[in-house]
């Protein structure tokens, strides 16, 4: 998904001629989002479901210009929970994530909410609260099998020993306590085993794992499974953002994936995407405050910095930007801008981490301007440290 820098510089102006003062925002485009996630929806075969993981960015704007193009929202959180359910009643939710309190499912299970188990001690818990409550539980087993076929990528949560999931050593066991629990339900199976993914080829050749390695342990334990939930993790190329993820391609070869005929009446797969559905629709825009030269190289320091906007941060990358030029200018001393140079763009921050970009070349930056950053939609915001130095928050603009 390309940004539309027209209809996002228009947005941009706007907020910002009504702004006092130097300035920093959030800015969705709606329409794009809804284009995009139809776009997804449409290359998925029709045995799959498309949710979209919230954490990735829970705002109610973009929940709701999502709504109409998912089966359902995945929460990793009580809070996740309850947020979703006030604004849809009805929609279908699923739960992930390790370390979930009694609290948090017992309100899944009044919630309808299908829970995806990360251990043996989970399990007995949810066993204890769906006797308590006499009802019956929708679940999937998360689980983190050693698999040949995972590539690295630069974030991956599981096919080591990590936190997440059930280690493959204990699923008997599971299994075991599931055949003595009439009211916890068996669904299926759930993996989650690494984000950034960029290359669609291998991407298929994982989910194909998943499906062999569930059709394995269907066999060998005599289980009838609906669904095989296959995680997120589809990355979204901030260091190259002509090359992104091929997703024509990945949905092709999907499609042939499951046209296979040893596959008819098999389970359903479901996604459970973040970063690559809200990525592209999110950008942070932020006014250059100073521009300095120091041994050689040019530091232009904006209003924020990555406690608005921590991704480059967190990703250890650079994060392209766009320069929107500002003619206003009415101070009596002289304006300070650098042409056909390289830029490294800091925040306001007392830390050398504060870096959103670094040694980015330039044509023309000077105070002032407006540095505008694609790809902010996801893991954005919402995992920055907001209150760290008390500045004030950024607009959001949603439109
Ligand atoms: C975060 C998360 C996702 C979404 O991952 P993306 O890389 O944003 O697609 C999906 N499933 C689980 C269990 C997660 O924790």
């Amino acid at each position: 998904m390309k940004p539309d820098w027209d209809k996002v510089t228009a947005a941009v102006r706007a907020a910002h001629g009504a702004a006092e003062g130097p300035w920093s925002a959030y800015l969705y485009d709606l329409q794009a989002l809804a284009r995009h996630a139809a776009h997804i929806r449409e290359g998925l075969p029709p045995q799959c479901d498309f949710f979209y993981a919230v954490k990735a960015n829970s705002d109610a704007p973009l929940l709701h210009a999502l709504a109409p193009h998912v089966d359902g929202f995945e929460a990793s959180s009580g809070g996740e929970i309850t947020w979703l359910r006030e604004q849809f009643p009805h929609t279908q939710l699923i739960f992930s994530g390790p370390g979930k309190l009694d609290t948090e499912l017992a309100l899944a299970i009044e919630q309808r909410v299908t829970v995806h188990v990360e251990s043996l001690h989970e399990l007995e818990r949810l066993a204890a609260l769906a006797r308590a409550g006499g009802q019956r539980v929708p679940l999937l087993l998360r689980v983190n099998p050693p698999l040949a076929e995972l590539a690295t990528t630069t974030l991956v949560m599981g096919g080591k020993p990590t936190q997440f999931g059930i280690a493959i050593e204990h699923l008997p066991a599971c299994l075991q306590r599931l055949r003595q629990e009439p009211l916890l339900d068996l669904r299926g199976f759930h993996f989650h085993l690494l984000s950034h993914q960029l290359d669609a080829d291998r991407h298929v050749q994982l989910l194909s794992a998943y499906l062999q390695q569930s059709r394995q342990w269907c066999t060998q334990y005599g289980l009838h499974i609906e669904h095989i939930n296959v995680g997120g993790g589809i990355g979204v190329n901030y260091r190259d953002p002509v090359q992104q993820f091929d997703w024509p391609r990945f949905s092709a070869s999907l499609a042939q994936l499951l046209a296979q005929p040893e596959r008819a009446g098999a389970p359903r797969l479901r996604f459970e995407l973040g970063r690559y559905v809200s990525a592209f629709c999110g950008y942070y825009a932020a006014e250059v405050i100073d521009i300095k030269q120091a041994g050689g190289r040019t530091f232009a320091v904006v209003r924020g910095g990555t406690h608005q906007f921590r991704t480059p941060y967190a990703q250890g990358h650079s994060h392209p930007f766009h320069v929107l030029p500002v003619d206003r200018w009415d101070r009596p001393y002289p304006r300070p801008g650098v042409t056909d140079c390289t830029v490294t763009v800091a925040g306001q921050l007392c830390t050398p981490k504060d870096v959103l970009a670094t040694d980015a070349p330039v044509a023309h930056v000077r105070v002032g301007d407006l540095l505008l950053f694609p790809y902010a939609g996801a893991y954005a915001w919402h995992i920055s440290h907001h209150d760290f130095l008390r500045h004030p928050h950024p607009q959001h603009i949603y439109f």
